[in-house]
């Protein structure tokens, strides 16, 4: 599609921009839709260290051990203080009882003074007795404790064991994902570049722009993010290769840029002059560039530049009707509307008799 520089022209390209953006934005949904209909589970990559069965059995073991431990602490703690108390009553009553003794001093009493001492005795026992039974129990915490510690020690070994395995299967999860993607994208990536050096001068050039442009959105949005970095190898070496072919492609398109000039350039100055673009030539001629050969165009005071100096293309030309000095490019004499310019083709447009233009 040439660009030209009427109003309507210039409008009906913007019209066609809008047109590629907008076409590019409902692939880009449709895109999305496909891509998150790609299999998902293929990134999912859950931590499951493998754990000896030993190990679970220690650790249920040690769970009941627990449980049983706090239990019986504390059915001997309320024990305890049952027979705290009932020896605290009994020394009570014998400390009364002694008094009574002392104020009466009856000798009969002196069995039942045996008797009380030995039931005091007895309570004192049996208060002893649940005190050993708790340090008993707090004995055994101290092992399930020990035993507690060794078991995380022997988990944490397992972990450490497993932690390098669950990297790779994280990598491998990720190269799944980009696989998957890449596969998605790169036919698109092709197709688009084939379409950029082969149908730019179609005229359905604004609805392959539009998929080109959603090509290169795939591209940057869904697939470079996904790239595995495995320590920054993958991602600066697909840069590297990247840069790589741009450069390829770029010295291939100025070397063949540079072949057809060559041979356009052995051309009779008639036939480079008809195939130059009309509309692009008067945006060359403005920056001062040949229409031609491209290379700048010289300008010397004093003196009218007619000609290119590197490929002798004609510039201007002096009308053949009123010798004013015009654009080779205009169709019509800027001063008297003759058709009738010196290098123009005769039997071209000779006969026409139009109008004046306002300006070149
Ligand atoms: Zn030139
Ligand atoms: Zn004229």
């Amino acid at each position: 599609m040439k660009k030209g520089n009427r109003l309507p022209e210039r409008l009906y390209a913007l019209a066609m921009w809008a047109v590629s953006v907008v076409f590019a934005l409902f692939l880009v949904g449709l895109g999305g839709l496909v891509i998150n209909d790609l299999p998902r589970k293929a990134g999912d990559v859950t931590y499951k260290p493998i754990y000896p069965v030993e190990m679970t059995r220690r650790q249920v073991a040690l769970r009941d051990e627990r449980a049983a431990i706090a239990a019986e602490r504390q059915l001997n703690d309320v024990a305890l203080e049952a027979a705290q108390s009932a020896t605290r009553n009994a020394r009570e009553g014998f400390q009364a009882w002694l008094e009574t003794r002392k104020a009466t001093t009856d000798p009969r009493q002196d069995t039942e003074l045996l008797t009380r001492t030995a039931a005091l005795e007895r309570l004192q026992q049996a208060e002893h007795e649940v005190t050993r039974r708790i340090e008993a129990l707090d004995q055994r915490r101290h092992i399930y404790d020990a035993s507690k510690a060794q078991l995380a020690r022997d988990l944490e070994a397992v972990d450490e064991a497993y932690r390098p395995v669950f990297q790779r299967a994280v990598f491998r999860a990720q190269l799944r994902v980009f696989a998957i993607r890449l596969a998605f994208t790169l036919p698109l990536l092709l197709l688009a570049s084939w379409l950029v050096m082969r149908k730019r001068h179609s005229q359905y050039w604004p609805l392959y722009r539009g998929f080109v442009l959603a090509s290169l959105y795939a591209f940057f949005v869904e697939l470079v993010p996904y790239l595995p970095s495995y320590g920054g190898y993958v991602r600066y070496g697909v840069g590297a290769l990247l840069t790589v072919l741009v450069c390829v492609v770029l010295i291939r398109n100025m070397q063949s840029y540079l072949a057809r000039r060559r041979v356009a350039e052995a051309d009779s100055e008639q036939e480079r002059r008809q195939r130059v673009d009309r509309e692009q030539a008067y945006a060359k001629i403005d920056r001062k560039i040949c229409p031609d050969c491209d290379r700048p165009i010289i300008l010397v005071d004093g003196l009218e530049t007619n000609y290119c100096v590197h490929c002798g293309l004609t510039l201007f030309e002096h009308c053949s009707r009123c010798e004013t000095r015009n654009l080779a490019f205009n169709r019509f004499c800027l001063s008297c509307g003759s058709a009738s310019l010196g290098h123009r083709d005769k039997t071209d447009e000779a006969s026409r008799d139009a109008p004046p233009l306002e300006s070149a």
